[in-house]
């Protein structure tokens, strides 16, 4: 079985501290045949940008600038390092694109990247979810208001991957929520036939297996209900932030997908689905 950890992030993440040789170390150790680099790129809405919001991801585009230029000669050398052996994939981690369509166009035209798996990591107002107090708000209107950034992301047509469906799922743990996610049939499936019609593929994200809710993102049950309405491409990331990560838990995801019929892409060439069996 080809295996893909196609979520992991290196020191240009703001949040991320590895080169790219140990993630690809860890890759190799791990029996997988693919890795992707996707480290952070978040769009921010313009308006919001000088009131002090998610500063963590204004600051992801402000690093690029500074130093996006010195990701690619280190994968360009892992590449020669474990060629054979691995496929490196030069991605990013694209947060709200459309909430920044020209700068985001901008941006994925300045680099010459094998896959771009697009995130919902802020709330409408720009706020990052891990900055807020889950207890001084209201949890299913966050949750269906992040299904409907996530539809967005779809429709701007800039990924190949639609990142974990359910972030802000993470950090619930000390609050009351049904996590099954049940409610949320309805506009989880509008975000699903929509990526169906363009060809984006699911990713199941690994994160929270090693997290409080033990369970992939999406919960199981979306897995089947993406086949049903014409979705076919899963990708499989474990969210690595450090080098121990790299690898955990694609097997399961991997198999899930295949439990689905659901077909696990190996890797990206230029935004090309390539699957291996
Ligand atoms: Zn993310
Ligand atoms: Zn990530």
């Amino acid at each position: 079985m080809f295996l893909s950890d196609l979520h992991t992030h290196t020191w240009l993440s703001v949040d991320g501290s590895e080169s790219v040789d140990a993630l690809c170390e860890a890759a190799l150790r791990q029996g997988l045949g693919a890795i992707a680099i996707t480290d952070h790129w978040d769009g921010f809405l313009p308006g919001l940008r000088d009131k002090g919001y998610a500063p963590h991801f204004m600051d992801s585009r402000d690093f690029w600038k500074l130093h996006g230029a010195k990701l690619f000669p280190e994968i360009s050398a892992a590449r020669d390092k474990y060629a054979g052996r691995l496929r490196i994939l030069y991605g990013v981690e694209l947060g709200q694109p459309q909430f920044h369509p020209a700068e985001t166009q901008e941006f994925l035209a300045s680099y010459d990247f094998d896959f771009v798996l697009a995130s919902q990591h802020l709330n409408g107002t720009c706020q990052d979810y891990y900055a807020l107090d889950y207890t001084q708000i209201d949890p299913r209107a966050l949750m269906q208001e992040c299904f409907e950034l996530e539809l967005q992301v779809v429709r701007s047509g800039a990924a190949d991957a639609l990142a974990h469906i359910d972030q802000p799922v993470r950090l619930m743990k000390d609050i009351a929520f049904d996590i099954s996610l049940n409610a949320y049939r309805d506009p989880i499936a509008e975000i699903l036939r929509e990526m169906a019609k363009r060809g984006t593929a699911l990713e199941i994200n690994t994160h929270g297996l090693r997290s409080w809710y033990h369970r992939v993102s999406p919960p199981e049950w979306v897995l089947p209900l993406f086949r049903d309405l014409g979705g076919e491409l899963i990708t499989t990331g474990s969210d690595a932030h450090r080098a121990a990560d790299v690898g955990a838990g694609i097997r399961e995801a991997r198999e899930l997908a295949g439990a689905y019929g659901l077909r696990a892409v190996s890797y990206f060439d230029r935004h090309t689905p390539i699957i291996l069996e």
